[in-house]
């Protein structure tokens, strides 16, 4: 689906109803790439391209958000059609380049069928980077942490466009982040820049116009909520231990307990340490 000027979305579903992702086209002279979905979505990418006249030969640039599974899936794939050059955080590198690794460390129980190789990172890039796209275009870079510690977020100045990975926690959705604090920060520091037209996240619908701040403030507010939620279970019955805590806070957000997987405790064991912080209320 063609968004701005230059700007085309993809959404992947998963398994799982109602939960997806996004990836990101820039269309320009060559085209620049954000994310790569999961490996069961090849033939919708590439399908894509073609349709809309594009080649994958003519990728130029993958930017990987962050190294989680459902973002990084096609990337070995896409770099070896296209040739592109892959560009990612220091602190992502390790898992883009070694899956095995982020196996071990984050084993995610839909991780083998989302990601099927390791990629090499031509680019590491850091906040405030600017990367070139020929014909004067260009995307910067800016580091937002906390979903994960080098996730960042991409600025294309051409369409006023905000690619922020899963740097912005969907209002109502399951919260996944592995710092409560640094998150917030991130996510303040991406609504202070003035002037954003079009916020293309992960897990939102491409979003457009004033509602892109809106979208930001109920991220924030969403994150209050979640946590004034894990204070009230973890004050009346404070021996629980976490996933048991967990299962208590989906139910009073409305989330099915069976998504209590280990990442989403870790979100909420996050939040049960983050206590009182006066940062966060
Ligand atoms: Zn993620």
């Amino acid at each position: 689906m063609k968004v701005t000027d230059h700007v085309h979305a993809i959404k992947i579903p998963f398994a799982v109803p109602t939960r997806f992702v996004y990836l990101y086209f820039i269309y320009g002279k060559k085209i620049c790439l954000v994310d790569s979905g999961i490996a069961s979505a090849k033939e919708k990418i590439f399908g894509y391209l073609r349709e809309t006249g594009r080649d994958p030969q003519e990728i130029q640039l993958l930017v990987q958000t962050h190294s989680h599974a459902d973002h990084i899936g096609l990337s070995a794939e896409i770099k070896k059609i296209s040739g592109c050059k892959v560009a990612a955080h220091v602190a992502e590198k390790n898992w883009i380049e070694d899956i095995e690794e982020q196996y071990r460390e984050r084993p995610t129980p839909t991780f083998r069928s989302y990601v099927q190789d390791s990629t090499k990172i031509d680019l590491v890039v850091k906040d405030g980077d600017v990367l070139d796209l020929g014909g004067g275009e260009n995307l910067k870079v800016i580091h937002t942490p906390g979903h994960s510690t080098g996730s960042i977020s991409f600025v294309y100045p051409t369409d006023g466009a905000l690619f922020s990975g899963d740097a912005i926690p969907l209002a109502g959705g399951l919260p996944i982040y592995a710092d409560v604090f640094v998150t917030i920060q991130s996510l303040k520091k991406l609504k202070a820049v003035k002037g954003w037209k079009a916020l293309f996240s992960s897990w939102h619908d491409p979003i457009q116009g004033e509602k892109v701040y809106q979208t930001m403030d109920e991220a924030l507010a969403y994150m209050q909520k979640v946590h004034g939620v894990v204070r009230q279970e973890n004050a009346g019955a404070p021996s629980l231990d976490a996933q048991a805590l967990t299962i208590r806070v989906l139910k009073v957000l409305g989330i099915p307990e069976n998504l209590a997987s280990p990442i989403v405790v870790t979100t909420i064991e996050a939040h049960r340490q983050a206590g009182q912080h006066p940062d966060i209320l």
